[in-house]
């Protein structure tokens, strides 16, 4: 489905998170859990600076689901993310049962531009593979990325790296 106004709207909101989260020393990525209905039912960003490499704003949103969504209510919903699902966000995506995901940003533009910032995947002793939402949810409905919004995101990116 082709990005409309409301879907770019939601993720700039995206992104603003995914500044705030580098400006509090944590990693460029924000997310939005939006109802049918289009209410925004919870946002979170990146919270991974104390030292717990999990706390990604993709998977606090869907145990977020887990605790406070009906079950039926969860395929209706949309996930808007600043950069594409990890493995790990996929997962939880799936297991939760939730909908739609709308990414500003592909985990390839993200690998590309590691690249070009001369910084390796994984940072860990533990490499994480960054395969995209679709390797790991097949029928996920998966929309983006939004070219307007990828010069902001790299730039946020760039400025976690450099520090
Ligand atoms: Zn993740």
């Amino acid at each position: 489905m082709p990005l409309d106004e409301r879907d770019l709207a939601h993720l700039t909101r995206c992104v603003d998170l995914a500044e705030e989260a580098v400006e509090a020393g944590d990693e460029p990525f924000g997310s939005l859990l939006v109802s049918a209905a289009g209410e925004v039912l919870v946002e979170d960003r990146n919270r991974v600076g104390g030292g717990d490499g999990t706390r990604h704003p993709e998977l606090a949103l869907a145990q977020w689901a887990g605790a406070h969504l009906p079950v039926g209510q969860r395929a209706s919903t949309t996930v808007y993310t600043s950069g594409e699902h990890c493995p790990m966000c996929s997962a939880a995506h799936g297991w939760v049962g939730l909908g739609r995901i709308v990414v500003a940003t592909t985990t390839g533009q993200l690998t590309a531009w590691r690249r070009e910032l001369g910084v390796a995947d994984g940072g860990g002793p533990v490499r994480v593979a960054t395969l995209p939402v679709s390797a790991v949810l097949p029928g996920a409905e998966v929309d983006g990325p939004a070219p307007q919004l990828a010069d902001r995101v790299r730039a946020l990116h760039a400025r976690s790296l450099r520090r």
